[in-house]
Formats: structure tokens, sequence, C-alpha cells
């Protein structure tokens, strides 16, 4: 961290102990020897999370460490009856967690939107291109979000595997409990200090739709309106910062949220959450293949082998660095120069591909959202399935290009059909190989249209260095 940052976190840290010392319970105080036990378990799991794994692993490997050490502490002290250190005490990092992020939703989601469309240009000056690009992209995700629901329903990952009769005892068991210092610090003293928003009551869709429509506006007048684009462009910028901010905390949080799934549940959720990322992988190959071989073939006329050989090295790097905005050179690179497609269309697409459509995205939302739904027993209805499709939808709009964006908007997805936002603690801990995945899957979708667009124009052109595209070596990392 540099110096410059150190007397922002000073304020912010001052400014939570100000709130803790205002709002700090005096009830359910634990005896002296539990306090001492305590305050060394914290000392050493702050220590564990912000010493000593930074030194060793970048941030991927230390939210995946955290799952995998959360899973361990929580199967402990399940095994010793103990499962409230985990749930009351190291829970408090898990609930400060979920809280910043869904803090930073509403304006990530109405930031994020008009900025993207404000700067897509003259919507009425794009005419035809811009109805068709809109048609395909809300098309492909609509698809993407069938294929998702379609395999979740399917495999059922979160049924069978765990007992749902014991998971509800539990549950109830909890409520009742007499609350512990811990607890009191989750209900009391976090939600005076970081705003608790309740996601689900939040009206996701009219925000989604008043950001379009002002961002629309914003661009019809872009001449009047350029200080309010740049502002939006900047605000924008500024809170992917802060999410990126709240994201020091995942492996802690990861550890807290798992930690806390595993201690009350036992290790029922591991091979359930081995099923659930089968699943995601498996809706995810289908869309590829469904786009690739179907789409492109039949409305882009250019062979699969073409494709894939020319957008090689974009896919390589969306895999590696799960973000379809930094992807984004070498996507419009590929598309154009290796794949053939018009560059007009493609400069047109693919940045507003890049932040409003996100066929894995949406893909995913959907797929943790029943999954999760099935581990808390709860039957989706066809009419609470397609609350579910078409909030997927509007999320993944308002999802930024970033690694780990959709993770906090998935609990808007959750909310919206009555699933606990809690909920989220089962699924992260493996997030960051699915957002690998999703990412590679959003940037292929806004490939292929650049190709199927390009072509119903009239504009498909022939990759540019023929004998590079089409050598099999020609791949390598941009
Ligand atoms: N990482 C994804 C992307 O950049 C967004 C997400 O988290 O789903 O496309």
């Amino acid at each position: 961290m540099n110096v410059g940052k150190a007397p922002l976190i000073t304020l912010i840290v001052l400014a939570l102990a100000l709130g803790a010392a205002a709002a700090w319970p005096t009830e359910g105080i634990p005896n002296l020897g539990e306090v001492l036990l305590l305050a060394a378990l914290f000392f050493a799991v702050l220590a564990l999370f912000f010493l000593v794994l930074p030194r060793f692993f970048k941030r991927p490997m230390q939210i995946f460490w955290g799952m995998v050490l959360g899973a361990l502490a929580g199967w402990a002290l399940h095994a010793m009856d103990r499962a409230e250190l985990m749930t009351d005490y190291f829970g408090i990092f898990g609930t400060l967690f979920i809280q910043l992020l869904t803090m930073v939703i509403v304006p990530l989601v109405f930031v994020t939107i008009v900025s993207g469309v404000s700067t897509m240009g003259d919507a009425r000056r794009l005419g035809r291109l811009g109805g068709k690009t809109i048609l395909y992209y809300c098309c492909t995700t609509a698809i993407a979000v069938l294929i998702g629901l379609m395999c979740v329903n399917v495999i059922q990952p979160g049924r069978g595997t765990v007992d749902v009769d014991r998971i509800l005892a539990v549950q109830e068991e909890e409520a009742e409990r007499e609350p512990t210092l811990g607890m009191q610090v989750q209900e009391n003293v976090l939600p005076a200090i970081v705003p608790d928003v309740d996601i689900g009551r939040v009206p996701i869709l009219p925000l989604i739709f008043s950001a379009i429509f002002l961002g629309a506006v914003m661009a019809a007048y872009a001449e009047k309106t350029q200080p309010a684009i740049d502002f939006f462009k900047a605000m924008d910028y500024a809170i992917i910062q802060v999410v990126l901010w709240v994201m020091y905390l995942a492996p802690i949080g990861v550890f807290a949220l798992m930690g806390r799934a595993i201690a009350t549940m036992g290790l029922e959720y591991i091979p359930m959450l081995a099923q659930y990322v089968l699943t995601v992988v498996l809706g995810l190959g289908l869309h590829f293949f469904v786009l690739v071989f179907g789409v492109l073939v039949v409305l882009g006329r250019i062979s699969p082998i073409r494709f894939v050989r020319g957008m090689a090295p974009a896919i390589q790097l969306a895999f590696s660095s799960s973000s379809s905005s930094a992807t984004l050179p070498v996507t419009m690179d590929c598309a154009t120069r290796r794949v053939g497609s018009s560059r007009k269309v493609s400069s047109f697409m693919l940045p507003l591909g890049a932040t409003i459509n996100m066929d894995g995205t949406a893909l995913y939302v959907a797929v943790a959202a029943l999954f999760v739904s099935q581990v808390y027993a709860m039957d989706l209805s066809l009419g609470e399935q397609l609350m579910v499709f078409i909030t997927a939808v509007a999320v993944s709009v308002g999802t930024a290009g970033i690694p780990g964006a959709s993770v906090g908007l998935m609990t808007i997805i959750f909310a919206s059909v009555g699933i606990p936002v809690e909920g989220i603690g089962i699924v992260i801990g493996v997030d960051r190989f699915l957002d690998m995945c999703r990412t590679l899957v959003n940037i292929n979708g806004d490939a292929v249209g650049t190709v199927v667009i390009s072509q119903t124009e009239g504009e498909m052109g022939e990759p540019e260095t023929a004998a590079e595209a089409a050598s099999p070596e020609a791949a390598p990392a941009p």
C-alpha cells in the first residue's frame, strides 16, 4: 500500500472505532478467559490474512486459501461443538464483507450503466447498427440465462447431498439462541457504522431503466452534456476502485462465510460445491458451443476454426485476467485483424459489449441463485424463475468488466426471489475460477457479435494476416 492511502485508511478506521464505541452492546459479554481466547484467535486470524498470506500469494489465491482455511476451521469447530465461535465471532468479518459489497451495489449499477450508455454515441445517428447490436446482445444474453436455468434445473446441484430437514432445524435453533456478544456486534454495531442495505427493497429494475434512459439522453445531446458524461466516466472509475478496496477484505470475508456454512452444517457442502462448479462450467461450455458452432456458422457464415484461432489471444487473456475491460484492446485487435470483422462495427460493438453484454455473467448469476435456493430447500416457482431470468439479464448489464464484479450483484437476484443474501458465502469461495470461465464467455459473445453484424452489414472481411491466423501456433500472448 502506498503512503498516500494511509491517512484515508486511518480516517476510515477512526470512523469505525467511533461508531463501534457509540453502539457497543453491554449485554452478553463473555467471561474474561473467553475474551482473552477470542482476542488471541482474532489476532492470529488477522495476522494470517493481512500479514502472512499476502507475502506468499496474490489476491485470487488468498481468496482460495480463505475458502480452504474457512472450511477446515469450520469443520474443526463443528466437530468440537463450538460452531458459535465461527458464526458469531469470525462471522463478523463475513457480515462486514457482505455489508460493504451491498453498500456499493446501487451506485455501481447506476453509474456503470449511465457511463456505458452515454459514451455509446447518439443512438439515432447509429440507427440500424445500434438497433441490431442491442437486439443481438439481448438475444444472446437471454439464451445464456436459459441455458443456465436449464442446466441447474436438470442437474440440481444443490439438492440431495445435504439433509434439508437438518438445515431447517439448525436455522431454527440459530434464530432462538441467546445472543452472544459477537452476534450483537453483527446485529447492532456493524449496521450502525456501515450501511446495511436491504437489497431486496431496492427497486433495481427501475434503477436500471432510469440509468439507461439518462445515459441515452446524455448521449443524444453530447455537445451540451459532455461535462456530465465525463463526470460519470470518472465516477465509474471511482466506484470500481471502491469495489477493489472492499475486495481487500475478500480473503478473510470468504474465510468467515465458508467457515460459518461448514461450522453449522458440517462437510456436506463440499461435494455439492463441486457439482455446482461443474454445472456452471457445463452451462458456459454449452453457451460457447451454441454461439460458435450455431450462431457464428449460421448468421456469421465463417468457420468456427478461423474464429477460435483468430480469437485465441483474447480468449487466453480473458481467462487469465478475469476482466473483459482489460481484454478489450486485444479482443478488438483479434476480431478485426485476425478474424476479419469490420472495424466500424467492432469499434462500436466491442467497447459497448465489454460494459453491457455479459453472457457468461448472466448465466453464472442465474445458476448461482438457483443453486443457493436449492441448498436452502426453496422451491422456486416458474414465476420466480422468470424473475431470476429478468434480473439476471438486467444485472449482467450493470456488471463492470473487472474481476469478481458480479459477486456483490448476485445478491440482487437472491433478494428478488427471497433467497437469503448470506447464501453468497456458499458460492464465493469458488468464484475466481468461475470468473475466469465466464469472462471468456463474455468476450466470446461480443466477438461473435462483430462477425454476425459485420456479415449482415455486408462488411465482413478476411483476416489481415491470413497465413498467421490459419497457423495453429499463431496464438502468442498479446
Ligand atoms: N469478470 C467479469 C468480466 O470482466 C465480470 C464478472 O464478474 O462476472 O467480464
